[in-house]
């Protein structure tokens, strides 16, 4: 048994997710197209956080905390779900949200994954951009230490090696219903962001001894820096499932090309991303993440990265709240 199996850890999300073929995007792109509905978790909208924080809730629990203390951009997604999750434990619950120059504003600041942050109750601390927003977090911590709370701080994105944890769960629920529905996949594809969801797969998938690769779209910084963070995770998480200093060589693979100007800043390709999935399949991706991961995936197959034929998994890690603070753009 591994330590994974002892992991303390809370009940949050609707699991396991269904995969689902995408026939009309399919035809369009010459593939056989799936989507892993992790949009679906069920908690406050749903997405990829969820599952993290099954994992990290534990962990908060176990340590005794009254708070719950993260970070993120001020349309966070993780930063929502983060907020719900306290409130079903009865947690307090903070969020430093930083403001990302570039973006569109006029619904930025109050609709989407914000208005739900204090629907939850949550506690907003709005920094400028530039800001060390986990210094900040742990500043707090040691202010509310003072008034008698003790705090646990939720790294960006959840994605510490506890809470990459969720997507070994997910990488277990892929192997299982590909084998269930016969069906091969031949890449998988998603939005990278803070690691956890590539590297908590990649160690799930290492320690079923599954090959299949993994094409992190990157949604912010450059290919190399993104493929360092996630290889560190990777070593990390591969700990927690028995597999310690087992090699992470030509695991890792991560793409910047779809970048575009930065984070939470979208581009064309993202766009048409979005119209095409809503218009042939009635999917809602969001412009930060999911917009992104799914232009990396429709120029692979434009370009041949993909081959026609292909059978290609695409994970919907959610987001798509997020829309709402973006109207101006659709
Ligand atoms: C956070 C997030 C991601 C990226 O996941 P990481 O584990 O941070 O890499 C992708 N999609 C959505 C919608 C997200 O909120």
């Amino acid at each position: 048994m591994s330590l994974f199996d002892q992991l303390p850890r809370v009940s949050l999300c609707h699991q396991p997710t269904p995969i689902e073929y995408m026939p009309r995007l399919s035809k369009h792109l010459g593939i056989n197209l799936y989507i892993k509905r992790d949009d679906c978790t069920g908690l406050a909208g749903g997405g990829n956080k969820t599952r993290k924080l099954e994992f990290l809730l534990g962990e908060a629990r176990s340590q005794g905390a009254d708070t719950l203390i993260t970070l993120g951009g001020i349309q966070s997604n993780h930063a929502r779900q983060t907020a719900a999750a306290a409130a079903k434990y009865g947690f307090n619950c903070e969020l430093v949200l930083e403001d990302v120059e570039g973006t569109v504003k006029q619904d930025y600041y109050a609709n989407g994954n914000i208005l739900l942050d204090q629907l939850f109750g949550a506690n907003i601390h709005r920094v400028n951009e530039g800001v060390d927003c986990l210094d900040y977090a742990y500043q707090l911590k040691t202010e509310l230490a003072k008034k008698g709370h003790k705090a646990f701080v939720i790294p960006l994105g959840g994605s510490s090696a506890i809470g990459s944890m969720g997507y070994v769960q997910c990488a277990n629920e892929i192997l299982d219903e590909s084998q269930s529905n016969k069906i091969s996949f031949d890449k998988l594809f998603l939005a990278t962001g803070s690691a956890g969801t590539q590297a908590g797969l990649l160690a799930g998938f290492k320690a079923a001894d599954c090959k299949l690769p993994v094409y992190g779209m990157c949604v912010s910084q450059d290919s190399q820096t993104k493929s360092e963070l996630v290889t560190a995770l990777l070593a990390e998480s591969l700990k927690l499932v028995g597999l310690e200093g087992t090699g992470t060589q030509g695991d890792v693979i991560t793409d910047g090309a779809y970048v575009g100007e930065g984070y939470g800043i979208h581009t064309p390709a993202v766009v048409e991303a979005i119209n095409l999935c809503a218009q042939l399949e009635g999917i809602l991706l969001d412009p930060v993440y999911t917009g992104k991961g799914m232009a990396g995936l429709i120029d692979y197959c434009r370009s041949g990265k993909i081959t026609p034929g292909e059978n290609i998994l695409f994970i919907h890690t959610g987001g798509s709240q997020g829309l709402f603070a973006y109207r101006e753009t659709f």
